[in-house]
């Protein structure tokens, strides 16, 4: 499957790790839109959140828990930001399921 995600995880591109796990891989994205901005990218090949099913509930809270620990670990006492974007409408341009977390300065609603 060609997918820039899935060659990340399998370390066939370079990527700058955070965080990973049985389930997830997280890494920092190569355009941060913020101080800090990483992508916390379930290990399964998911095309969006819109094609998870029931089996993937688990993993699901899984992300967000993930989320929470590297927020905890990377000074965002202040806050942060998740963002999932699904499909085209929803800003999607990389088709494997992620979560941005994004921290390290003011954000704005509603966003763009
Ligand atoms: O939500 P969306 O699909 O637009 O997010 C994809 C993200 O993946 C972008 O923020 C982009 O900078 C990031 N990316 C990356 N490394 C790549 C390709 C894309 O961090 N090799």
């Amino acid at each position: 499957m060609d997918c820039i995600f899935c060659k990340i995880i399998a370390g066939q591109i370079p990527s700058k790790k955070i965080y990973e796990d049985d389930l997830t891989y997280a890494f920092m994205d190569i355009d941060p839109k913020a101080p800090v901005h990483l992508l916390i990218v379930p290990r399964k090949h998911i095309a969006s959140l819109a094609e998870a099913d029931a089996s993937d509930t688990a993993l699901l809270g899984h992300m967000h828990a993930v989320a929470k620990k590297i927020g905890a670990e990377h000074n965002l006492s202040a806050g942060y930001r998740t963002v999932i974007n699904t499909g085209p409408d929803g800003g999607q341009t990389v088709s494997h399921l992620h979560m941005h977390l994004l921290g390290g300065r003011q954000m704005h609603w509603p966003p763009g």
